[in-house]
């Protein structure tokens, strides 16, 4: 999965602004590669959760946009998925990226499991 040192360095930004909270959001992009990240309302109610805003969902849609994951920061916690997202997690395909401290990590929820994805920015053909 492509992300653009760009992305990473505004959803790396984003964690820390929310911090002590998660933030989240949902990425906009193809199977190939994160084009935008559409920061979310974080509706939960404790700090160590995070619920996106369905209504930003709806939007997304309504505006044609391609949704391939969501996103959300572990404020003092590691960038893998926490059981809690496992149980969370419905849609098989669907990508998180999840940030723990300055480390961002990406998995792809394969409908029973997450599987760990090959994150970085787009290299030029040499
Ligand atoms: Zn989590």
């Amino acid at each position: 999965m492509i992300l653009s040192d760009a992305l990473r360095a505004a959803l790396l930004a984003e964690a820390r602004a929310a911090h002590p909270r998660e933030c989240c959001g949902l990425l906009e992009g193809t199977g190939k590669a994160v084009t935008a990240l559409h920061p979310a309302r974080n509706l939960a109610d404790a700090p160590d959760r995070f619920e996106i805003d369905p209504a930003l969902q709806f939007r997304l849609r309504r505006e044609g946009r391609n949704i391939v994951g969501c996103y959300h920061s572990h404020p003092d916690g590691a960038a893998e998925p926490s059981p809690r997202d496992a149980q969370a997690a419905s849609q098989a395909g669907f990508v998180w990226l999840i940030v723990g401290g300055d480390a961002l990590g990406a998995f792809v929820w394969d409908g029973a499991r997450f599987e760990r994805l090959e994150l970085g920015p787009e290299r030029a053909p040499t």
